[in-house]
């Protein structure tokens, strides 16, 4: 029974970018989903035996990377790093979402393959949770001769996500513009790369071919790992209602113009955060976070906003029942704070200043699964989780 209540809460974060902050201190979740959300003396906690006392931290809803590449179980081949998802847990990432399965080792690239592959790897990932983390995985790398029969079956099986157009062979407008229609169709979210190539042999994709092809989300517009022009982002912005994904694995300067771009066009809600990581740029814990920190001391974002951008506005993208600190929803939460040393005085206001708060702990589905990150500096608050060793530093 994934009981419990959180209390003495300094400021609780919606994740939600339409109401950023909620008023209350205590949120109480009841068989792994929140409860009520509130004042300690307004809300029910009878009959919960386990209570956090939050010490004045405040509280987010976990964090979701819209953009991972993960391949099968906690291990990437292109680091050969294991554990690097449970690692990620560490530094407030309780989703992540995959944008195709392209670094396994012989991937094929032939039609039957890739559809083999995106059924498996769906079906994998809905079984395993590295750490307590959900994985949304298997997103499909469109080849030649993928049929609309193709889509809808691997619709059936479970698959939602065409992984990042421009990775994989098929990427041409003429050609990568029916399979995007035939997986519209049959109700997937479609990923597109877009600017430089990623890795040898992958594609320069700018707004010309985005905006022929249609895709539901402009990947990592800030590089993946070489930004895009900003001329090409300025039009996916203004000429599509493309979601905008600025991730960590890219460049930062143009992650912050991006992000003045967008509240410029009071477009903030088109806005998500991911790591594209595992990749080239190694494997990142803290990634989330530090995109988030970016966007909000460089690119002039209220940093309660970038606390949506990593959960609500993601978990809305792709229908989860998460991301948002609401009645009903998953209680993936996290006790935040400043890191011990910062000038800032919370988490909130350490990303404000651009400083990586700290992660104090986790919770997936009601559970504590972090007390204590082994990834972030401790709080200039302590929060002490009793039943549950802590991680240490
Ligand atoms: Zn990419």
């Amino acid at each position: 029974m994934a009981d419990l209540v959180i209390t003495n809460i300094g400021q609780i974060v919606s994740g939600n970018l339409a109401s950023p902050l909620i008023a209350g201190d205590t949120v109480v979740v009841r068989d792994g989903r929140i409860a009520a959300v509130g004042i300690a003396q307004n809300v029910d906690q009878t009959g919960i035996e386990h209570v956090i006392d939050a010490a004045g931290c405040q509280l987010w809803p976990g964090l979701i990377d819209s953009h991972s590449h993960p391949v099968f179980g906690d291990w990437t081949p292109r680091q050969q790093v294991q554990n690097f998802i449970e690692s990620g847990l560490h530094g407030g990432v309780t989703r992540i979402i995959s944008a195709g399965e392209p670094h396994l080792p012989g991937r094929p690239k032939d039609a039957a393959g890739t559809k083999a592959l995106a059924i498996l790897a769906t079906k994998s990932w809905s079984q395993v949770r590295p750490g307590g983390v959900k994985v949304l995985g298997g997103a499909v790398l469109l080849e030649h001769g993928l049929t609309e029969a193709d889509f809808r079956e691997m619709a059936r099986e479970g698959v939602r996500i065409v992984g990042e157009i421009g990775i994989s062979g098929v990427y041409k407008p003429e050609d990568a513009r029916p399979m995007v229609e035939w997986a519209h169709g049959c109700g997937m979210i479609v990923l597109m790369h877009v600017g430089g190539a990623s890795i040898p042999g992958s594609s320069v994709i700018g707004a010309r071919e985005a905006l022929a092809i249609g895709p539901d989300v402009a990947s990592h517009v800030n590089g993946g790992p070489t930004a895009a022009p900003f001329k090409d982002i300025e039009r996916l912005v203004a000429e599509s209602q493309m979601m905008i994904e600025v991730v960590q694995a890219g460049n930062t300067a143009r992650a912050a113009a991006v992000a003045q771009l967008l509240v410029r066009e009071h477009a903030l809600q088109r806005m998500i955060i991911g790591t594209d990581t595992p990749s080239g740029t190694g494997v990142i814990p803290l990634g989330v976070l530090r995109t988030m920190a970016w966007i909000a001391s460089l690119g002039g974002v209220a940093p309660e906003l970038t606390v949506a951008m990593a959960s609500g506005t993601t978990a809305q993208l792709y229908s989860l029942p998460e991301g948002r600190v609401e009645v009903g929803n998953a209680a993936d939460l996290l006790l935040v704070d400043a890191p011990k040393g910062s000038e800032a005085t919370n988490a909130l206001s350490a990303l404000a200043i651009g400083d990586t708060p700290s992660v104090l702990v986790v919770v997936v589905d009601g559970v504590v699964r972090v007390a204590g990150s082994r990834n972030t500096p401790g709080g200039t608050r302590t929060v002490q989780v009793p039943w549950v060793t802590a991680g240490g530093h």
